[in-house]
C-alpha cells in the first residue's frame, strides 16, 4: 500500500498547503513534466502531490502517494514550497475528484 489510513481522522483530511516540487533521482523535474505542482497535507504528517485541484471538485489527475515521496526540504521565500524525489514509476492518474481514504478539504 502506497498509504496507510490516519491514524489522526480514519479518513486523511487534506488540506492544500502550498507548492510542489518533484523530481526524479536524475533531477529531472516531474513538477513540470506533469504538471505535479499542487501540496496537501494531513495533520498526521501524510502528504499527497497532485496535478489537479480536488480541493475544489476538480480532477486529481496525476498525483504521487506519501509513501512514494521521499521528502528533501522546505522554503518559503514568497510560497512555501515542498520538494520530494519520487520514482516515476509511481506516478498514478485518475480522472476522479476523490480518493478512498482522503478527503481533500479547502482550508476555510
Ligand atoms: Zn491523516
Amino acid at each position: 500500500m502506497p498509504y496507510q489510513p490516519c491514524p489522526v481522522h480514519g479518513t486523511h483530511q487534506m488540506y492544500p498547503g502550498g507548492r510542489a516540487e518533484v523530481s526524479d533521482k536524475t533531477g529531472e523535474s516531474m513538477s513540470s513534466k506533469y504538471d505535479i505542482i499542487q501540496y496537501y497535507e494531513c495533520d498526521c504528517g501524510a502528504r499527497h502531490v497532485t496535478e489537479g485541484q480536488p480541493h475544489e471538485q476538480r480532477s486529481i489527475l496525476y498525483h504521487i502517494y506519501n509513501g512514494y515521496l521521499k521528502f528533501l526540504g522546505s522554503t518559503s521565500e514568497q510560497a512555501d514550497v515542498y520538494s520530494f524525489e519520487v520514482d516515476e514509476d509511481n506516478i498514478s492518474y485518475t480522472t476522479a475528484t476523490s480518493l478512498s481514504g482522503f478527503e481533500f478539504k479547502e482550508l476555510y
